[in-house]
């Protein structure tokens, strides 16, 4: 070890809403932990009537209660989150359609749509009160190997030390560029325009999706001081069609997004500057190296048709730290590759079943074949009259299915 070089047992790198989520998790572990982030960590002041942030989540129940048992969930309802109990999904080139209620799995909600924003000022708030190192506004810039460390390098110069790094760095992560961790990955041919809208109609706390020939349109449910008559859209979509959109003024933009939801909400009255974002699925084959773990958009990026992407990201963050925790209280290495093979197998079956009902639904959907749309419509009828079939569907939405973590448990 060189002078200056700092030494911790954990370095997290990335401290978005799945990096946070881990360090809060372990923080009262005893370990020295060093959490990183290219970005300032600030806490924005909160006002209740502020416009909407355009990056929103569905948050599962399960990530609800883990949320909740980080100390986290408090800071979310005291901003914002918006309850849904129901949601209606229709293919808009036929006639099949699907309704999946709360009430059907006597639950109160399916889940709640919060800003990205309020979710990561939430956790970083008991973070900073916390024995957890927070090092903002750095970058890492090079990692490598030194004896049974890590050497992780910082945009300041800074070299950290340490036997265990997790990379929570999201989709693009250095940390598994660097480490060179391989990835299977492909385009999904789609954009994602997203912002917020308000209707001419109440939202009725129901998420809402239309199945376009071009790619699925989600209307999700967003309350501001009682005001029920906003959503955060997500509209999928061919790039072609994305730019074409993205150039359209307003008034423009409105008439589309109506034409294309069927107004089932009425008009669009007013929508919030639009943003565009690529999408690409990325799996790394691996989830763990010797002294390395790779935790949410990091492990791996989904299509947002189902909103599960931060879900499966704090259910990682959950397992991972059950596992650390429960070796630490038995005294093995965190390190030890049979340590991090155990977070390896609890959850890389389970996200690669999502990623496959995911990319599944997106070729059905997206597929002009005649078959596939006989299939898609006739799919949909079927399973709207098969309430048992809907239960297990609504149970997988709240998260509250497979091998869960003691933070996501009742
Ligand atoms: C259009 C759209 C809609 C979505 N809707 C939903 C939804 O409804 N529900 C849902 O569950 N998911 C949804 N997702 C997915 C969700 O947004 C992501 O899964 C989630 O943001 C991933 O969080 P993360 O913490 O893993 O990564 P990120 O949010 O990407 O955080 C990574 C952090 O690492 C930091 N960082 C990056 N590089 C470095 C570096 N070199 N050094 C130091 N720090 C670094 C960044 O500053 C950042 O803070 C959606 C995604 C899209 C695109």
């Amino acid at each position: 070890m060189q002078p200056g070089d700092t030494q911790a047992d954990l370095v997290i790198v990335g401290a978005g809403m799945v990096g946070s989520a881990l360090a809060l998790a372990l923080k009262d572990s005893g370990l020295d932990i060093l959490l990183v982030d290219g970005g300032p960590l600030d806490v924005a002041p909160f006002a209740a009537d502020a416009p909407f942030e355009p990056r929103v989540s569905a948050l599962s129940m399960a990530s609800q209660r883990i949320l909740q048992r980080l100390g986290a969930w408090d800071g979310i309802a005291a901003r914002r989150a918006s309850p849904y109990a129901e949601m209606r999904v229709w293919d808009g080139a036929g006639t099949g359609q699907i309704h999946f209620s709360a009430a059907s799995v006597h639950a109160e909600v399916l889940g709640h749509i919060v800003e990205n924003r309020v979710i990561q000022d939430s956790l970083l708030e008991p973070l900073r009160d916390s024995a957890v190192g927070l090092l903002p506004g750095l970058r890492l810039e090079q990692l490598r190997r030194s004896g049974d460390d890590w050497l992780l390098t910082l945009s300041d110069g800074r070299r950290l030390r340490t036997p265990l790094v997790v990379a929570a760095d999201g989709a693009l992560s250095a940390v598994r560029r660097l480490a060179g961790c391989e990835t299977r990955e492909w385009d999904y041919l789609h954009h994602a325009i997203v912002t917020s809208v308000r209707c001419a109609e109440p939202h009725r706390a129901t998420a809402w999706q239309r199945f376009t020939d071009e790619g699925p349109l989600a209307f999700l449910p967003l309350d501001r001081q009682g005001d029920d008559h906003w959503c955060s859209i997500v509209w999928s979509t061919t790039p072609a069609h994305a730019e074409r959109l993205m150039a359209l003024d307003d008034t423009a933009f409105r008439a589309a997004l109506g034409d294309a939801f069927e107004r089932r909400l009425g008009e669009v009255l007013e929508a919030d500057p639009r943003l565009c974002i690529p999408l690409r699925q990325r799996h790394a084959k691996r989830y763990v190296e010797p002294g390395l773990a790779l935790i949410g958009d990091a492990a791996h990026t989904i299509h947002p048709l189902a909103g599960q992407g931060v879900n499966l990201g704090f259910l990682d963050a959950a397992v991972l730290a059950e596992v650390l925790l429960r070796a630490r209280a038995r005294g093995e290495p965190l390190a030890d590759p049979r340590v991090l093979a155990r977070f390896e197998r609890r959850r890389m079956p389970y996200n690669l079943a999502m990623m496959a009902a995911m990319e599944g639904f997106e070729r059905l959907f997206q597929s002009d074949a005649l078959p596939l749309r006989w299939l898609r419509n006739a799919g949909l009828k079927r399973m709207e009259r098969l309430p048992g079939a809907k239960a297990v569907f609504v149970r997988q939405a709240l998260g509250l299915s497979g091998d869960l973590p003691e933070l996501a448990r009742a």
